[in-house]
């Protein structure tokens, strides 16, 4: 079975220990030679930003680091045992954004991969190298080879009183790291989308696939700019597989981050039925065939069947339970069935 799944960083990279698992494989590290099923994630790559002139992909670093083994579980981002003594010298020098921490054998991935891209290797093919080292055992596929960003519009924070607040534009990580989302967002966009492209095997992958998962990641900074870029959404609705979502919002509320206010942004009720709505029944001209929301949640959305389920990524087995379930319900709607 092909499977490729759409995906942001942390919360993406758990579900994808949980495909690897479902399909038997260990869910840290290479897939297992005799494997016959082949996994390929689409990674959003609209967070990435430069500093200090290193270029920085947290995304595809998250779902690299978490699929190897590397990542640092109970932190939630970033490598295990890391040590953190180049952002304490740079943040002395009062180099480029202190809230923004690297640790120094993730600073080791940024210089390789700045370095690939000055040389002229595009980013997919950086990121190919990369894992050439670390075996995640799934294709990662950066969304796009181009430069995009997802960008803020918000009022300026920390005015003098008295003075008309101006509105600013904040590159999502510092909207999201430095001040916690905390500034009311006026607009949520992602610069550069319009004028960028699939990287190559994107749309390849989703027209070969046999099941597409969508990843309960941020529905808006991480599956809403994968969908941004052109052809990305079309291939989707064109695709031969099923395509099955799971809800990243239990209970009314995102499990990490700040989904909700990302939602709130888009006018989106932050409820696994909003962001069932948002994605919308691929026979309206949206991307789900079937979606997957927490027990006790379900609702009626005409061309996609909704299942409830338990969603929470405990561990890769509880996951891989939940994985299961999205096959299954694949199965079930998948198009090609009885052709
Ligand atoms: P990021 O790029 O690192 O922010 O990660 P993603 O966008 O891939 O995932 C973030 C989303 O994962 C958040 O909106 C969370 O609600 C969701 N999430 C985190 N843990 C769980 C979980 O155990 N179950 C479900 N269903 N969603 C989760
Ligand atoms: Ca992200």
């Amino acid at each position: 079975m092909n499977i490729v799944v759409l995906t942001g960083g942390v919360g993406g990279a758990k579900f994808l220990l949980g495909v690897k698992s479902a399909l038997g494989w260990s869910p840290f590290g290479d897939r297992p030679a005799s494997a016959r099923d082949h996994v390929a994630a689409v990674v959003n790559t609209a967070d990435d930003i430069r500093l200090n002139g290193l270029q920085i992909c947290p995304d595809l670093d998250s779902c690299m680091y978490t699929l190897s083994g590397a990542s640092d579980l109970a932190r939630g981002w970033g490598q295990s045992d890391e040590t953190w003594v180049v952002s304490t010298e740079l943040a002395a020098y009062g180099a480029d954004a202190p809230w923004f921490s690297l640790g120094d054998k993730d600073i080791a991935t940024h210089i390789v991969r700045t370095r690939m891209l000055a040389e002229g290797a595009p980013l997919s093919e950086v990121t190919a190298a990369l894992t050439e080292r670390r075996r995640t055992g799934v294709q990662l596929l950066p969304m796009t080879d181009g430069r995009v960003a997802t960008v803020v519009d918000v009022d300026e924070p920390a005015l003098a009183i008295g003075t008309a607040p101006a509105r600013i534009s904040l590159h999502f990580q510092e909207w999201w790291v430095r001040y916690r989302a905390t500034l009311p967002p006026h607009r949520i966009r992602v610069d550069g989308a319009e004028d960028s492209r699939p990287a190559p095997e994107v749309l390849e992958a989703i027209e070969a696939a046999d099941l597409i998962l969508i990843a309960p990641s941020n529905p808006v900074v991480s599956i809403g700019t994968i969908l941004s870029v052109p052809g990305i959404r079309s291939a989707l609705q064109a695709a031969s597989a099923p395509i099955i979502g799971v809800s990243p919002i239990i209970g009314g509320a995102p499990l990490r981050g700040y989904a909700d206010v990302c939602l709130a942004a888009i006018n989106v009720a932050c409820s696994a039925e909003g962001v069932g709505r948002l994605y919308g029944a691929r026979a309206e001209g949206g991307i789900l065939d079937g979606y997957l929301v927490a027990p006790g949640e379900t609702f009626k959305l005409p061309g996609v069947r909704v299942v409830e389920a338990p969603l929470l990524m405990t561990d890769p087995a509880a996951t891989a339970e939940m994985v299961r379930q999205c096959i299954e319900l694949g199965a079930l709607m998948d198009p090609r069935a009885g052709k």
